[in-house]
């Protein structure tokens, strides 16, 4: 099963790529994860990433398109995924279509999380990250057990810098502008479902998993 789940920063799409790919069994491909270990690791990639990242712009698209098609060439991958944050352009979804095609696979379904700008604010307002696990908490909706640390390794979690609300509202205005293109390509290949996500997060998955038993 190959999926793609599309979505504004703070529309749900991590914890729904979790649990998703928790139930289905398959990998989960995340651009925004791979580039935040390649910054932690500080090799040439992710100092370059970070240059656009901490300033909510996108990373270029030969940069992103090299980390997934070295993504999409692993064996662990090779049998479906379920690709989150990317494409994020329709130059990055064009790229995708033909990377899978010249491999005779497709993609089998897209699901745009659409939530509401005041609901995205307050969500990303009260996130926080592990940096060293990537587990993620919220300090109202879901917060961690262990206060200001991680309940999976202890390690204190941060406020992403590009979660402040600033940059937020750089990032949304950069996806405002890209998604409707990606959308009507999806659309138009008939594999695009909308998903209602101001709901809470189990009522959003129940309706993806009923969604994807028949795929
Ligand atoms: P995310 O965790 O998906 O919100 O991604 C965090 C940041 O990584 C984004 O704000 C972008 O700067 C960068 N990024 C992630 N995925 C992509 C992509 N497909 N294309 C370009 N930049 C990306």
């Amino acid at each position: 099963m190959r999926i793609v789940l599309l979505g504004a920063p703070g529309s749900g799409k991590g914890t729904q790529a979790k649990l998703i790919c928790d139930y289905f069994k398959i990998p989960h491909i995340s651009t925004g994860d791979i580039f935040r270990a390649e910054i932690k690791k500080m090799t040439p990639l992710g100092l370059e990433a970070k240059k656009y990242i901490q300033r909510g712009n996108l990373v270029p698209d030969d940069l992103t398109i090299s980390i997934v098609k070295e993504s999409l060439n692993k064996s662990e991958n090779s049998d479906g995924f379920l690709l989150d944050g990317f494409p994020r352009n329709i130059y990055q979804a064009k790229k995708l279509n033909l990377l899978l095609t010249e491999d005779k696979k497709y993609i089998d379904k897209v699901y745009l999380i659409d939530v509401t700008q005041d609901v995205i604010l307050e969500r990303i307002g009260g996130r926080r990250y592990c940096s060293r696990c990537g587990a993620s908490y919220h300090i109202r909706f879901n917060p961690s057990k262990l206060d200001d640390r991680c309940e999976a390794c202890g390690e204190v979690l941060i406020h992403r810098s590009d979660d402040k609300e600033d940059i937020v509202l750089d990032r949304l205005t950069v996806y405002n502008k890209a998604i409707q293109p990606i959308v009507n390509y999806y659309k138009k290949l008939g594999i695009l479902e909308k998903i209602h996500g101001d709901a809470n997060p189990s009522e959003i998955f129940s309706s993806i998993r009923s969604s994807l038993m028949v795929v």
